[in-house]
């Protein structure tokens, strides 16, 4: 029971946080209606943020061999090279050295006692400071003159500091979230993230309005690059498609279904998410009886998650539906033939409410998921029968054993 009711709790402060955020963001929409300075600085602002985005997606998705500066960074001879350069007192290249180091800040206090301070031009001595966790200050003991530098640019236009943006990028395509990050942090004895709030925002407001582009992105190339291998056909896809729910079995709030392209290398082609709750419904039923008003303008206002009522089991082939019923007016394209695996009622709704005009889809059986049913039919069936004499003559018993049905693979 303590676990149902934590649980609970923990839920309601989601409900109760997502709906602040609702109510922040509606004050600041209203107040930043009439001017059109803070909306252009906003537009400037995501595109910082996207270039940041796909740069780290390709330092973290390109192979080895890509010509990134990091990698290069890494091998011997681009060390070597960078020491002849500093020998011959060239000056070192800005892109080359925009990348983080890793330093303890006992390194950084041993670097300043082997400077002059310029305030007593004796050999310094004297404290580091944290400001705000994202400044150093050096504080001379003697004639204390302080020197601050940052640990991190601002990207742009922002708030935000680089680093943070950068951490919460990664977490998310790592798939640790907040939390993993404060594991990593923890052990390597670096200060935690920034606040669950804090990180909360930077997601709604940043990060997925410029995740939402690049996905629509990345999806419309890889249509592309399809209907280019399907001899420039549009009208005769063939896709796999599946499922997944949050949570197993068959109570899950949210599923998702993806369609994916059957060609050289398989690309998400389109995904739909379905959800039975939305956190802002949920966490606006606190004010309902309290004042009803602002119940009824959050319900009427909010971009609602809430998109399926029926079954979770009934979530993937609703989701395919959607999908193929959106791949015209979105790409202008037909998936005819689907590999799909053998549990789903995909086939079915896709017949009931076919998505294309006098276009009949074709079912393509998934080797996998057959087989694996296969497998599992015939061990049933090996040990159901272990105890019945089937072979009389040669005295053996069941379907199993040498020359018969193996388990060897
Ligand atoms: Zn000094
Ligand atoms: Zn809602």
């Amino acid at each position: 029971m303590p676990t149902t009711k934590g649980r609970q709790s923990r839920k309601s402060s989601k409900a109760a946080r997502s709906l602040r955020a609702w109510l922040s963001k509606h004050k600041q929409l209203d107040s930043s209606r009439p001017t059109r300075s803070s909306s252009s600085s906003s537009s400037e602002s995501s595109n910082s943020i996207e270039d940041l985005f796909i740069n780290s997606l390709y330092l973290t998705t390109a192979s080895l061999s890509s010509n990134n500066t990091l990698n290069n960074l890494c091998t011997s001879q681009q060390k070597i090279m960078a020491y002849e350069r500093r020998k011959n007192n060239a000056v070192a290249d800005s892109d080359e050295m925009d990348f983080y180091q890793v330093i303890h800040n006992s390194f950084l206090l041993e670097l300043m006692r082997n400077t002059i301070c310029i305030g007593c031009k004796e050999q310094w001595n004297g404290k580091i400071h944290i400001i705000l966790y994202c400044s150093l200050a050096f504080t001379c003991q003697k004639c204390e003159h302080t020197i601050q530098i940052n640990t991190s640019k601002m990207i742009p236009d922002t708030k935000h500091r680089d680093i943070n943006i950068r951490v919460q990028l990664g977490a998310h395509l790592a798939g640790i979230g907040r939390a993993g990050v404060a594991k990593i942090f923890g052990t390597m004895n670096i200060p935690p993230p920034v606040k669950e709030d804090h990180y909360e925002e930077i997601d709604r407001k940043l990060l997925l309005p410029c995740i939402k582009k690049f996905q629509h992105q990345s999806m419309q190339a890889a249509i592309y690059e399809f209907v280019d291998e399907n001899e420039g056909d549009p009208t005769n896809l063939t896709i796999s498609e599946d499922g997944t729910w949050q949570r197993r079995g068959s109570k899950s709030i949210h599923g998702i279904a993806a369609v994916l392209s059957c060609n050289t290398t398989p690309n998400v082609l389109d995904v739909q998410r379905l959800s039975k709750k939305c956190v802002i419904c949920t966490g606006a039923l606190s004010v309902k009886n309290t004042d009803p008003d602002l119940y009824v303008e959050i319900i009427n206002n909010h971009d609602c998650e809430s998109n399926y009522d029926g079954s979770s089991g009934g979530m993937e082939s609703q989701g395919i539906q959607d999908i193929f019923k959106r791949s015209v007016p979105n790409y202008q394209a037909q998936y005819t033939r689907y590999i799909g695996d053998g549990d789903s009622s995909v086939m079915w709704n896709l017949t009931q409410h076919p998505p294309y005009p006098d276009i009949k889809i074709e079912k393509i059986e998934d080797i996998n998921h057959w087989s694996k049913r296969m497998l599992y039919r015939l061990e049933k069936l090996t040990q159901e029968l272990k105890d019945t004499m089937l072979d009389p003559e040669k005295k053996r018993k069941g379907i199993g054993g040498v020359n018969r049905l193996t388990k060897d693979k």
